[in-house]
């Protein structure tokens, strides 16, 4: 069974209308009401998605809103929670109509400036009530502005202990932005990469959650390349302060997870050997921008399941761990029986 842990779901255009009023309204408009959207309309989204999800054998997809979904830089908390809600009930339903094709993992509520113990109610509703399986965080919600502290610091405690005792993982991801100097191609791997590189620049994090699950999306962005600079970083640190640093970098970067959202075999290559097979989490991001098809093979770029089929040193158990394995042993509330 395939198991794809890194997708989104979009869903019709009129949810995304009616979240773009709630946050272009201001006080002296009326309050813009819910669109009424069937379960026809929400199946109609979805026709193109499945088809081209199925065309490359993924059985089963554990989604997630879309990236840009939730405005999280608007300084409005309130707006941030009722666009989360709609985008998290959105996904409930699609999962609902579809329990064989998808799963669902939610977004939390982050907005610019907020306490992170603002998010916990919506997570708590999403994983107990809809039936979600984990979530998606987004290390920037301040879109760029330095509100935010690093995914290292005590300011995110709050939710890796519900993360803990709720038992579900969380997906790095990157979110909406507005910086002029990076461009969108490059903005989300970088983030990301400067999520992982906070969560692993000291073990502390994991000396107080060691049962903290996290993913970082995108191959771990330039993690697995640069983790040579991270080892001599942490051996640096070691001999200021061995206490502290109790444990080599590539223990500590063996601590997270990295899904295979790279479109390129050799990337590929690297992530597996660098981070280890039992780190590695199947992910395609599929259908989204790597949707498109090389004119040489004809295969889409975000058809990942290739580059890992074309490693020659894999073993069966390798491929079971990466493609289902590794998943159903970190998302603990999936329950969805082997093909
Ligand atoms: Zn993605």
């Amino acid at each position: 069974m395939n198991i794809d842990a890194h997708a989104h779901i979009t869903g019709p255009v009129e949810y995304y209308n009616y979240f773009r009023s709630l946050s272009s309204g201001s006080g002296a408009l009326p309050r813009p009401t819910a669109p009424d959207i069937s379960d026809e309309r929400i199946e109609e989204s979805l026709v193109p998605h499945i088809a081209e999800v199925s065309e490359v054998g993924t059985d089963l997809q554990i989604v997630s809103p879309r990236p840009w979904a939730v405005p999280t830089g608007d300084r409005r908390e309130n707006v941030v929670l009722r666009i989360t809600q709609g985008v998290n009930d959105m996904i409930a339903r699609c999962v609902k109509l579809h329990p064989e094709r998808f799963v669902g993992t939610c977004a939390i509520p982050q907005a610019a400036g907020q306490p992170i113990s603002f998010c916990i109610e919506e997570l708590e509703r999403c994983v107990l009530e809809l039936g979600m399986v984990g979530l998606k965080i987004n290390p920037d919600p301040g879109e760029g502005s330095l509100e935010t502290p690093h995914m290292g610091d005590e300011y995110w405690y709050p939710l890796y202990e519900k993360m803990v005792e709720l038992d579900v993982p969380a997906l790095v991801h990157g979110g909406p932005f507005r910086f002029s100097r990076e461009p969108e191609l490059g903005y989300f791997v970088e983030e990301e990469a400067v999520a992982a590189w906070a969560l692993i620049r000291s073990p502390q994090v994991f000396r107080d959650f060691p049962d903290l699950k996290i993913i970082i999306g995108h191959g771990g962005g330039y993690i697995p390349y640069q983790a040579g600079r991270g080892r001599a970083f942490r051996m640096n640190s070691q001999q200021r302060e061995p206490e502290a640093n109790w444990e080599s970098f590539d223990e500590s970067m063996r601590r997270l997870y990295y899904d295979t959202v790279l479109y390129d075999g050799e990337a590929m290559e690297l992530l597996i050997r660098v981070v280890g097979v039992d780190r590695c989490i199947f992910g395609t991001d599929k259908p989204a921008n790597g949707s498109v098809k090389d004119p040489v093979t004809g295969r889409a770029l975000n058809d990942t399941k290739q580059y890992i089929d074309r490693i020659d040193w894999l073993t069966d158990e390798d491929r079971h761990a990466i493609f289902e394995g590794n998943a159903r042993r970190i998302y603990t509330r999936m329950q969805v029986p082997a093909a």
